[in-house]
Formats: C-alpha cells, sequence, structure tokens
C-alpha cells in the first residue's frame, strides 16, 4: 500500500489515480443523515436581555446561512449601541440585586441545571451547532456537546469552593462580564466563558460571531428554563460594531475575547487606561513536531486530528508540522495516503470527517493563503475528494518544501491546510517551532518521555500535548504566549480571570 518513496524523496505530490489507501467496497459508506425534523430553528430570533426575548431598539436584523447549504436558517436581531446598554445596565442590576449576594453553594445549583439541560438538549444542540457552523455532526455530537457541559459541571462544582481555591486568599468577583466569542466553537466557546463567570459570582453579557448565533440564543432560552435570575446572563446578537461597542461600554469591569489577533489588539487598545480587566485568547501557528522515534502510524492520526479537526477552524490547530528530516518522506506518504480516505462533505451526514467552511469570506482568506502557497513554490496535495457543489468547501490539504519566511509557514490560515517543515536536531525543532508571533499550543511525537519533557519546558507555548492533540479537559488551564493572548480559561487559574484576589 502507499506510493514508493525513490531516493530522490516522495513521489510528486500531485493527485493519485486512486487513492493508495484502497478498500474496495469495504469501506463505501451508505449515507447516514442527522434526522432533523424534531429541531426547529426560530425564523427570528431576538436578543436576550434581562431575563425576556424582546426586539432590537436597532430594528434590524441579518440573516444567518448554513454554510453546507447556503440556505437561509433565520434572521438575527442586529443589536446597537442602546441595546449593548440596556444588557449591560440589566446585568449590572442582576449583580447587585441578585447574583453578588447568592451564595456559593445556591449559584451552584443554576450552574448545575444549566449543565443538565445541556445534556438534555445534547442532540437539538449539536445538530444547529453543524447547521449554522458546517462542523461534522460527529464532532459537535462527541466533542463540542460534551465538553460544553463538561464545563459547567466542573464550574458547578468550584462555586461554593472558592475560598480555597486562592490559597487563603480573599477574593470577590469582578462584576459584569462581557464576553466575545468567535464562530469556530459557538457554544464551547460560550460555556468556557459563561461557566467560570457565572460560578464566580460575575453577571454577563455573551456576544456571539454573526456566522454562528443560533446555539448561544439556545444556551439563553435553557438559561430562562432554568430559572436564572432576570440579567444574570444576557446574550445580544450582531456583527462586529457589536462586539466594540460591548468591550468599550464603561458598565463593563471585564473584558473577555476569544478571536483574531488583529481584533484582540483593537481591544486592548479600547480597554487600555480603563479600570477593565482583559483576558485575550488569539490565533496560533502550532508546531506539531514528529520525531523519527515516534510511533510513526499514531503520529499520522495525531497530525489529522491537529489540522484537519473542525476544518482547521481551531486557534490551537497544529499547523506547522515539523518532521524530523530521516521520516519526513515516510510520514508524507503516510499523511497523502490517509488523508485521501477522508470523507468531506453534508456536516449532518454522520460518517463525515470535515465539513463546510464556515463563511464565504473564510474560503476566500484559505484559497488566498493557498495560492500564495503555490507561488511561493512550495508543493501542494489536495485530497482528492469530491466536494458538493453547494456550500463553501475545501479539500484537506498540505504542502510540503515550505520555507520558514513562506506566509503559509507563518499566517493563521484557519483551515484544513497543512506545512510540513523538517528539522534534524531537537534544538532546530524548538528554534523552528519558537519561530513565530504565536505561541498557543504545540504538539510532540516520540517514545521517548525525557524527550518529550525536554522539548516541553523549552517551546513557548500555553499548552503542549505529547503524543495527542487537540486534547481539552474543563480542569486543564488553556491560554497563549505572546501574540496568542494572555490569560487563561479552564482549572483554577481560569477562576483568577473572574476575580479580583486581595
Ligand atoms: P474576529 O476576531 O473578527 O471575530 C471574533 C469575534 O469578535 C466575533 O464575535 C466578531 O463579531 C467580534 N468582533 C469583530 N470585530 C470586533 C471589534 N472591533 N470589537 C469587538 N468585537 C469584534 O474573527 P473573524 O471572524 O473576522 O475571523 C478572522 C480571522 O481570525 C480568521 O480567518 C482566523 O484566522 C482568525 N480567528 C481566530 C480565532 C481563534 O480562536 N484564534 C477564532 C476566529 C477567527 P462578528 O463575527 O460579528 O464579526
Amino acid at each position: 500500500m502507499g506510493g514508493p518513496i525513490t531516493k530522490n524523496g516522495p513521489a510528486p505530490l500531485t493527485r493519485p489515480e486512486t487513492p493508495a489507501l484502497e478498500f474496495g467496497h469495504a469501506w463505501d459508506y451508505a449515507p447516514a443523515p442527522e434526522a432533523i425534523d424534531h429541531v426547529r430553528i426560530e425564523p427570528r430570533q431576538q436578543l436576550f436581555i434581562g431575563g425576556a426575548f424582546r426586539a432590537p431598539r436597532s430594528g434590524k436584523h441579518f440573516d444567518t446561512v448554513s454554510p453546507s447549504t447556503e440556505q437561509k436558517l433565520a434572521e438575527v436581531a442586529e443589536a446597537d449601541e442602546r441595546d449593548v446598554d440596556d444588557a449591560v445596565q440589566s446585568a449590572r442590576r442582576a449583580y447587585d440585586r441578585y447574583w453578588s449576594k447568592m451564595p456559593g453553594s445556591e449559584r451552584a445549583k443554576y450552574v448545575f441545571r444549566i449543565a443538565r439541560a445541556l445534556q438534555e438538549k445534547a442532540r437539538e444542540l449539536a445538530i444547529v451547532e453543524s447547521m449554522d457552523g458546517g462542523k461534522p455532526i460527529k464532532e459537535s455530537r462527541d466533542v463540542d456537546l460534551p465538553l460544553a457541559a463538561a464545563h459547567f459541571f466542573y464550574h458547578a462544582g468550584w462555586a461554593d469552593k472558592l475560598d480555597y481555591a486562592f490559597h487563603g486568599r480573599s477574593w470577590r468577583p469582578l462584576g459584569v462580564a462581557g464576553q466575545i466569542i468567535p464562530w469556530n466553537f459557538p457554544l464551547l466557546m460560550a460555556a468556557w466563558k459563561v461557566a467560570p463567570a457565572l460560578a464566580c459570582g460575575n453577571t454577563v453579557v455573551l456576544k456571539p460571531a454573526e456566522t454562528t448565533p443560533l446555539t448561544a440564543l439556545m444556551l439563553a432560552r435553557i438559561v430562562e428554563e432554568a430559572e436564572l435570575p432576570p440579567g444574570v446572563v444576557n446574550v445580544i446578537t450582531g456583527a462586529g460594531a457589536t462586539g466594540a461597542a460591548l468591550a468599550a461600554h464603561p458598565g463593563v469591569d471585564k473584558v473577555a475575547f476569544t478571536g483574531s489577533t488583529e481584533v484582540g489588539k483593537r481591544i486592548q487598545r479600547a480597554v487600555a487606561g480603563s479600570k477593565k480587566k482583559l483576558t485575550l485568547e488569539l490565533g496560533g501557528k502550532a508546531a506539531n513536531i514528529v520525531f523519527a522515534d515516534a510511533p510513526i502510524d499514531q503520529a499520522i492520526e495525531g497530525i489529522v486530528n491537529g489540522i484537519y479537526f473542525n476544518q482547521g477552524h481551531v486557534c490551537c490547530a497544529g499547523s506547522r508540522l515539523l518532521v524530523e528530516e530521516s521520516v519526513h518522506d515516510l510520514v508524507v506518504r503516510k499523511l497523502r495516503d490517509r488523508i485521501a480516505t477522508l470523507r468531506v462533505g453534508d456536516p449532518l451526514d454522520k460518517n463525515t470527517d470535515v465539513g463546510a467552511i464556515n463563511s464565504r469570506m473564510q474560503l476566500d482568506k484559505i484559497r488566498e493563503l493557498v495560492a500564495a502557497g503555490e507561488e511561493e513554490g512550495a508543493q501542494r496535495f489536495s485530497a482528492p475528494c469530491p466536494l458538493p457543489s453547494k456550500g463553501y468547501w475545501f479539500s484537506p490539504t498540505f504542502f510540503t518544501g515550505v520555507a520558514q519566511s513562506s506566509r503559509i509557514a507563518r499566517e493563521e490560515i484557519f483551515g484544513p491546510v497543512l506545512s510540513v517543515l523538517t528539522f534534524r536536531t531537537p534544538d532546530e525543532a524548538i528554534e523552528k517551532a519558537n519561530n513565530t508571533m504565536y505561541g498557543l499550543s504545540a504538539g510532540i511525537w516520540s517514545d521517548k518521555g525525557a524527550k518529550i519533557f525536554w522539548m516541553a519546558q523549552r517551546l513557548k507555548a500555553g499548552v503542549v500535548w505529547g503524543n495527542t492533540y487537540n486534547k481539552f479537559d474543563p480542569s486543564s488551564p488553556f491560554g497563549g504566549y505572546k501574540e496568542s493572548g494572555f490569560g487563561r480559561e479552564g482549572g483554577r487559574h481560569g477562576l483568577a480571570a473572574y476575580t479580583e484576589v486581595a
């Protein structure tokens, strides 16, 4: 199986006539679409402010479309500055009247209720997440939903134990948290933000991304059903201007942002000189480092998971593969064979591995960077998979012969595109891995535990995975170095981001 390795390196990276891993008909999957007849998406969605859904003062709504079909799913309210002000004031009232006065053991019950409701409605939420954002149902069902519920369960556990979280030091909540989240993990990012804020006694105003607002609004419905006091959680939808108004609002005590480094810098400028606390979780260009002594077949699965999971729309994606030179050809051949078997298509089909690109804009950005890679002389291989005619799609792709200075080695592509580079020594691997403005995550593949620890200590990355990739747990802090941002989410460290510790 697999193409030959010549003495000049791997066979040319062109589209093979047939995939090298040929299973005949044994691996032909019949369509397995998730039933969606029980899911009803409200055609017109409003803002959730002060415990009730209401029309925006702006009077405006915008469409949210399915990136896999280009069909409109719903109209969503666009919050303007007055709506943002209403939401912040309602969060302030809820903070003063109820939430800051409530014992932690009571807050815990509400947070726990949200966690249970997420589990109960997991199927519906996973379907809407896949429809609105394009991610495969097996990922929204098996990753996003369980992790979102786990974040609420975990933080429900902390709510009455915060006196033990800071080594005997006293703490207090910050007040109103303005939280702005991206489109790659809409419900999960909402959970990462809302759960710790509530557990620590803050109230929140959440602004989901323009292209994926639906599951955040379903979370608002859950908050309503869980009978949280009105205004403890507010969800306002809109585009960048809504987020900017929220970050700049003087009534906000804490801004938490996940998204692009460019917007993160804008937010940092907007809050500079104010009393607001800020955490930023921004972009990444992570190195996934494969040593010659690694279990190569497992590493291939880790590489695939690292870059093709969620269409590569992952801030911590292993988008730069650093391979020890002696196994480069072997790894490239196996990777090429493996990605030729990935199934790209309908996000609602349970067999789909790679879904739709989140938006037309993101697809254009991926195409632009891939064209830049080709112009700069790197060799491209794209999996020979058929793509649906409607919707936004991009085949799993990797480039070999990538220079460190190349745009595809430096810029966050945020799509299913991997850049392959080589190294000869651990020192060289460290130098190349750290040669980036980012520092969010990294992966190391080796059968030597000591080597993994030695590397991990020298990598400037907030999260380092050893012989695995993209593993998340609510008890494990996540966050970056350098232009990947600051502050941590998850674990005891994440509680510090929502408290003032004296
Ligand atoms: P953004 O950083 O623009 O979006 C993140 C969130 O911020 C969204 O809710 C967005 O709203 C909001 N926002 C936009 N402008 C402002 C502003 N001036 N003030 C406050 N909030 C604002 O990401 P994009 O969607 O534009 O994606 C661009 C690139 O960013 C991607 O190609 C990718 O490379 C990277 N990215 C990285 C992410 C990460 O987790 N590291 C996540 C998402 C994107 P709205 O969606 O309505 O514009």
